[in-house]
């Protein structure tokens, strides 16, 4: 039986082969010019293919995460950070520990990249294989709090126990009511061994007593998110000023806490 050509169209479209229905006389004429053989070509149009398919989940990837901006590893400045062990992140982010379902905390204080590299470790997951979903603190309790109050619950600890990364942005910037605190628990208990978190905070573990202001939730909290994790505790100034202060903007101060904006 001879192909039919005239369908040559509404096969691929048929079998999901987007790239190769799309670029199917370029891939063709590009096999021609290249003298491959028949198997060859056909391997180069299932590379092709493949590598839409690839190009594509992780854009959809990275679109279901909702990450608030734009941060890689590569935009990284590991010379300004020096506390921040550039092995350790090429590590984390190669995702083990998302295998394992472990918790990464990200503790400092503002500026000194937190959010920059939850949202960049946060990529390189999508880019893995791996659900994630990117919220702050404040929207995510805000979410559980008004789904408990309207019978909803269930269904959104279910939206956010789903991925298998989730990124808890700026815990701790605002202390919780005792029944936020729990709500929040429960999804920590929910998720707990069977996906990972990565928290960041500008306060110590030490200080999440205050955060969480119940003291059952407050040791059970970091009990949960302490087993089986990684800290990284960043020191040092805010990325922002020091590149300003570079650039003569700002004097140092001789306390280095506290720092003087000279100009601009
Ligand atoms: P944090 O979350 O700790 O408050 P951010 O991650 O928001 O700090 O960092 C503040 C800004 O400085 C962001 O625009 C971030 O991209 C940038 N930044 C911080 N640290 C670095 C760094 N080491 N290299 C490059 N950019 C950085
Ligand atoms: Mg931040």
């Amino acid at each position: 039986m001879t192909p039919d050509i005239e369908h040559l169209d509404a096969m691929p479209t048929r079998l999901k082969l987007t790239a190769i229905r799309e670029r199917l006389d370029a891939l063709l004429d590009e096999a021609a010019r290249r003298e491959l053989t028949l198997r060859e070509t056909l391997s180069y149009l299932c590379e092709q293919e493949v590598a839409h398919k690839a190009q594509r989940r992780i854009q959809m990837g990275l679109s279901i995460a909702r990450f608030p901006f734009l941060r890689t590893l590569e935009g990284f400045d590991f010379n300004a950070q020096p506390v921040v062990d550039p092995g350790q992140i090429r590590e984390l982010a190669c995702g083990r520990w998302i295998a394992n379902g472990d918790a990464l905390l990200l503790l400092g204080p503002p500026g000194v990249g937190k959010s920059h590299l939850a949202v960049a470790l946060g990529r390189e997951a999508v880019k893995t294989g791996y659900s994630v979903l990117f919220t702050t603190a404040t929207a995510l309790i805000t979410q559980l709090v008004q789904a408990h109050a309207s019978g909803d619950l269930e269904e959104r600890s279910r939206h956010f126990a789903k991925p298998k990364l989730l990124i808890i942005d700026e815990l701790g910037y605002l202390p919780l009511e005792p029944g936020a605190a729990n709500l929040f628990f429960q999804l920590v208990t929910r998720r707990y061994e069977r996906g990972s978190l990565l928290v960041t905070s500008n306060r110590a573990v030490s200080e999440w007593g205050e955060v969480f202001g119940d003291t059952v939730v407050a040791t059970a909290i970091p009990d949960r998110l302490l087993h089986h994790s990684h800290v990284i505790t960043i020191r040092g100034d805010s990325y922002r000023l020091r590149a300003k202060r570079k650039a003569g903007l700002i004097k140092p101060d001789s306390s280095h806490h506290h720092e003087q904006i000279v100009s601009g």
